[in-house]
């Protein structure tokens, strides 16, 4: 099998992203459910169908503070009606309204027997005996929210799959839903490598470098609503590689910064194959991100990222995230696309799909500029901090000029798509 191959890092058979997501979806499967409180519901994924379980509203209500009277009797204006009622939100009417009477009514209160319309308070004019002297007509149903308008009783609200928005939160609480059924997230572990890494509480040393990965891993993933355990770093030696990557190996997905490169000191994937994790890929035509690896043991996932900080982020939206989505119960999964113009000329080799960090601002037509954010090395995290989208070159080695129209991956919101969004011509 190809991606066998690539697992191999054989120069049979180059991978595109594309193809690589897909290797990566093929072993992804959302999680099972749990049952939450309602309050700590939010951004989870509905793994359940929820059925309204009363008429809402229960009955034919007022939208309006104003009167509620018989559309008929406007037929002559001005009109004056004799109030036999007070009717607020929560009362139950007690009288019917008969020819030339009216009641008064606040919003959300209950439409009495005989009334069929609705007239507000503005168009109204009430006189010094009580009575009120109406000068405006009104069709039948005026103002009237018909019972269950918004829901009947064992009607289909919400489907599985559906995240947990505030409106959502909104419908489950009109539904009584104190508690509800989500989908599990994945425990989730982070573990960088690399002997020249300083901890973020170490003490400084200016010959170091300091462990960016695990934590802008971390903010990838507390984005996805994710909490993740942090493994600390493992140092370029098989021993305390070994025990790191044993103990993130306890988790739904690991993540491994660094060390699966072709380096001498690139133990990861030789030190995974030993604790029986399959490879599936190695490598993906890319830039950055090249050396990046994807392997599972039983249902736990691993992604090798590579350790250029920048690498690791793109690497992470490009695969991690679709499979913590797709994890997660989200139908959507990848980041959505937009059309920008280029600001500039840029160019890309040939044979790898490049993801340019660009920052894109609205246009005098409405549409989208995009323009690089700087240094594209893929150890200059400063362009990646400052960017809001990803422009996707193509593999064609295209030279784009000032003003084409290029297809960018955005980095901010929350909305996602259903389709990767992007194409790759080798
Ligand atoms: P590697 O993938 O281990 O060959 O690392 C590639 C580059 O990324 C090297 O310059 C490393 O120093 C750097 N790097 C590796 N891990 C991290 C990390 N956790 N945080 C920041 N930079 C890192
Ligand atoms: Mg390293």
């Amino acid at each position: 099998m190809e991606a066998n191959t690539q697992a191999t890092g054989s120069a049979a058979g180059r991978l595109s992203v594309l193809a690589a997501q897909r290797i990566v979806l093929d072993h992804v499967a959302p999680a099972a459910s749990e049952t939450v409180r309602l309050e700590a519901s939010l951004g989870r994924v509905l793994a359940e169908e929820v059925r309204a379980n009363r008429d809402q509203p229960p009955y034919d209500v007022s939208a309006m503070d104003g009167f509620a009277l018989r559309a008929g009797d406007l037929a002559a204006i001005p009109a004056t009606l004799v109030v036999v009622e007070d009717i607020k939100a929560g009362d139950r009417p007690t009288k019917t309204v008969g020819p030339g009477q009216c009641v008064r009514i606040m919003t959300g209160a209950p439409i009495p027997a005989g009334a069929d319309a609705v007239i507000r308070v503005e168009d109204t004019h009430t006189l010094a005996d009580g009575r009120v002297e109406i000068s405006t007509r009104v069709a039948p149903g005026n103002d009237i929210r018909p019972r269950g308008e918004n829901m009947r009783t064992g009607e289909i609200v919400l489907t599985p799959g559906t995240e947990i928005t505030p409106g959502v939160i909104g419908l489950l609480a009109t539904v009584k839903r104190a508690q509800v059924d989500v989908v599990r997230r994945p425990r989730v572990a982070i573990l960088s490598t690399g002997d020249e890494l300083e901890g973020l509480d170490e003490p400084f040393d200016p010959e170091k470098i300091p462990n960016s990965n695990s934590y802008a891993l971390m903010a990838q993933l507390q984005a996805l609503g994710i909490e993740p355990v942090l493994l600390g770093i493992a140092r370029d030696d098989p021993e305390d590689l070994a025990r790191h990557l044993k103990a993130g190996l306890e988790h739904d997905v690991l993540l491994v910064s660094g060390g699966s490169s072709v380096g001498v000191h690139d133990f990861v994937r030789p030190m995974l194959a030993t604790l029986n994790v399959e490879m599936h890929f190695w490598r993906v035509e890319m830039r950055p991100g090249h050396p990046v690896a994807f392997g599972t043991r039983n249902g736990t996932l691993v992604f090798g990222l590579p350790g250029n900080p920048v690498s690791s982020m793109v690497c992470f939206e490009q695969f991690v995230a679709p499979a913590l989505r797709r994890r997660l119960g989200h139908p959507r999964l990848f980041r959505r696309t937009a059309t920008a113009r280029l600001t500039h000329a840029l160019g890309n080799r040939p044979g790898r799909t490049e993801f340019v960090r660009v920052v894109l601002a609205p246009d005098s037509a409405g549409g989208l500029t995009a323009s690089s954010t700087g240094n594209q090395s893929s150890g200059v995290l400063r362009s990646m901090a400052v960017a809001n989208a990803l422009l996707v070159l193509p593999a064609s080695g295209a030279q784009l000029t000032a003003g084409e129209m290029v297809t960018v991956q955005l980095l901010d919101g929350t909305s996602y798509q259903h389709e990767p969004g992007f194409e790759e011509t080798a």
